[in-house]
């Protein structure tokens, strides 16, 4: 893998791993890819990390999906029971107009029962589709992806205060920083090539600010890094707001002219003394002091953001301290600063832009908007759908357990290993009537289906993903997919002929032509044009325009212009240590296995560097347990147990253990909890209580 450089033709394309959104020349012979290289894209200027120059190669895995598989009537009963090598006792192959009139046939004339899960994985097209297929299909708003469980709280803190849900500055804009926070992120793991203009931004002399419970190695780069008590966030950034306040050293000018509601704010901030929040969050207060001095007097600041912030109960509010940080200190608009929530999957921006999501229609424009909905409903050319916002991710599955939804059609997530609680969620899957999976692979999810339409990877298909700096990028095929594998776009648009909508889509670029009707974020983008020149930001302002690399220089798409200031009060975690279970569990990825494992883990590179579910815990930790690093321990909370390989590591705190999500041998959803924040319904992720204890093999 990767060590040839003997190819037949190269294709320019986009990673299909995170949300940088690197730009990758894929070399291919023999209708395989056979190695990769980075391009000049403007997220990477040329970089990838291991993920994007040696994952590719699942794409030609053996676990392929070639044909369509029905379940056979003589299955045993549903459960994580399929092997990839031995599915023939599961499920037997059918054609495919078999295959998709049974999924049809599962589906149509069921309205409210029915629900769907798109996919970030997908391109925004595929988004687009998907949530118009649930949409016009069905006549309700039951759909959403993983947004639910990684941005979904900042996106809502977003909306509410800045009056739109993207980022309002490229990462590469840290370059003309003169101080940045990283907080709840650890991008030299999850957005390696990000991190490389962090590295940059240190070196030549910027006050890079780390903050997180878990140490990190951006850590080495920052002029501070504060480790907080995991779930302390709240009381940490209002005791760095307090003193910017006391200190009198916010924007003064900049609050008059663009925002709203800041007396409140100050009015809020007086009770958070950082000599009264110093225990609590467990950072000194001369250190909180420092931190706010530094970031409120530099010129041009900006904060970047990750799952360590957004996936708590109080993450939206974690969200609300950021932006209004940024807000008093005028740090939003201009050259080297802004609000950048870095982005998960490689097209969760585009597929949230694209509606895939319940409350909104693209370019978050409401569901319990009548004129929106209409807008719609014209240019679909169908009656109307409901103005009730739909079941987020979690929802769906609770509304499962009650019967209210009893059919699903999955597109790409795997929420039978990324839900939180995820037993709960695998019960769910298996009590469904009907189950259509749509993948590339047989994962977990689809061990429960009843119908499996097999998909096209990345280097596949033809598309346009955005990644987390808003730019829109154009993603083209490499090679065919295998066997009778067809394009994802393809397959909704034929399951949505026979589910009874005139559907006359030739190509991706029709698609795109329709959503532009109704989302002026792709005013001046097209479709010619991406093929032309790769990527485009938006908002574009011409069609010569690249894009606006910063954004709300001159106001915010907000009543009157202006962004808000929304206190936020301290609320504790929900399912605090007690003696039982007197640990704190966090969750997460880690730099060679990407979300469920699903891709990575079949990538022979990245899985031969990282084959075992592996845990991290403090070198006194594993002393007091009598377990050698290496060992296993079992690791238990209210809802399971799994056991999983002990690694010392002097980053994680001697109370807590951390535990990355990707193997299913040790599913750390087992352990998670599904408490949700109330404005996000994003689950608490980041926090469990937990009992840690040396395995029978440890
Ligand atoms: Fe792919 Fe992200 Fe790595 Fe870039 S940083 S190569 S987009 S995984």
């Amino acid at each position: 893998v990767g060590d040839s450089r003997d190819y037949d033709r190269e294709v320019e394309s986009v990673c299909p791993f995170c949300g940088v959104g690197c730009q990758v020349s894929l070399k291919v012979k023999d209708n395989k890819v056979v190695y990769v290289e980075g391009i000049n894209g403007p997220a990477n200027e040329g970089r990838l990390c291991v993920k994007g120059r040696f994952g590719f190669d699942y794409i030609h895995h053996d676990h392929r999906l070639t044909k369509p598989l029905i379940r056979r009537e003589d299955a045993p009963a549903k459960g994580l029971n399929v092997d990839p090598d031995n599915w023939q006792e599961v499920f037997r192959e059918a054609s495919w107009d078999e295959a998709l009139d049974f999924a049809a046939n599962g589906l149509k004339g069921r309205g409210r029962e029915v629900a769907g899960f798109g996919s970030a994985k997908c391109t925004n097209e595929e988004a687009y589709l998907f949530q118009k297929f649930i949409r016009q299909g069905f006549g309700h708003n039951n759909v959403d992806h993983c947004t639910r469980l990684c941005h979904a709280s900042s996106v809502a803190a977003l909306l509410e205060n800045v009056g739109s849900g993207a980022v309002t500055a490229t990462f590469n804009e840290i370059e003309n920083a003169d101080v940045a926070i990283v907080i709840g992120a650890n991008p030299v793991e999850n957005h390696p090539v990000a991190a490389t203009y962090f590295k940059q931004f240190a070196k030549r002399g910027g006050k890079l600010i780390v903050m997180d419970p878990r140490g990190q190695a951006l850590k080495r780069h920052a002029t501070h890094m504060l480790q907080f008590r995991p779930g302390a966030d709240v009381s940490m950034l209002n005791a760095i707001m307090h003193v910017i306040v006391e200190e009198g050293l916010y924007d003064q000018q900049y609050i008059e002219g663009y925002t709203e509601n800041w007396d409140a704010e100050k009015a809020h901030l007086a009770d958070y003394a950082p000599e009264r929040m110093a225990e609590i969050c467990g950072i000194d207060a001369e250190t909180l002091r420092a931190v706010a001095r530094d970031f409120a007097t530099a010129k041009a600041g900006m904060i970047f953001w990750g799952m360590g912030v957004s996936q708590h109960i109080h993450g939206t509010d974690n969200s609300r301290c950021l932006i209004s940080l940024a807000l008093m200190c005028g740090h939003v608009g201009r050259p080297g600063t802004g609000l950048h929530p870095l982005r998960g999957q490689n097209n969760v921006q585009g597929a949230s832009d694209a509606g895939l999501i319940p409350m909104f229609l693209p370019d978050y424009q409401s569901v319990m908007d009548d004129g929106v909905r209409s807008a719609f409903t014209e240019v679909w050319g169908s009656g109307d759908f409901s103005n009730e916002k739909g079941l987020t991710v979690t929802e769906i599955m609770d509304a499962v357990h009650t019967g209210d939804i009893k059919a699903m059609y999955v597109l790409g997530e795997n929420p039978a290993m990324s839900d939180p609680d995820v037993e709960h969620a695998r019960d769910a899957l298996a009590k469904l009537d009907h189950l259509v999976v749509q993948d590339i692979f047989l994962t977990e999810t689809a061990n429960y289906a009843d119908v499996i339409l097999p998909a096209s990877a990345f280097a596949e298909k033809s598309g346009t993903v955005t990644n987390t700096n808003r730019q829109v990028q154009m993603g083209r095929p490499a090679v065919t997919p295998p066997g009778e594998a067809r394009e994802d776009w393809a397959i909704t648009t034929e399951l949505a002929r026979r589910c009874g909508m005139a559907w006359d889509y030739k190509s991706p670029a029709d698609v795109f032509a329709e959503m532009k009707r109704n989302m002026r974020s792709l005013e001046n983008i097209t479709w010619d044009r991406l093929d032309r020149e790769n990527a485009v930001t938006y908002p574009s302002l011409s069609p010569e325009d690249p894009g606006q690399a910063i954004v709300f220089g001159d106001g915010f798409p907000r009543p009157e212009g202006r962004a808000r200031f929304t206190p936020a009060s301290v609320i504790a975690p929900d399912d605090v240590p007690d003696a039982e279970y007197p640990m704190i569990l966090t969750t997460g990825r880690q730099l060679e296995h990407w979300h469920t494992g699903s891709m990575t883990r079949r990538s022979a590179v990245l899985d031969a560097v990282e084959p075992e579910a592996n845990c991290s815990l403090h070198p006194s930790t594993l002393r007091q347990l009598g377990v050698d690093p290496g060992g296993h321990v079992r690791l238990t909370t209210k809802r399971g147990s799994v056991v999983v390989m002990a690694r010392a590591d002097r980053a994680v705190a001697p109370d807590m253990v951390f535990l990355p999500f990707a193997y299913v041998e040790a599913a750390a959803n087992i352990l998670t909890n599904s408490a949700l924040d109330p404005y996000g319904k994003i689950p608490e992720f980041k926090f469990s209580a937990v009992r840690v204890e040396k395995a029978e093999s440890g």
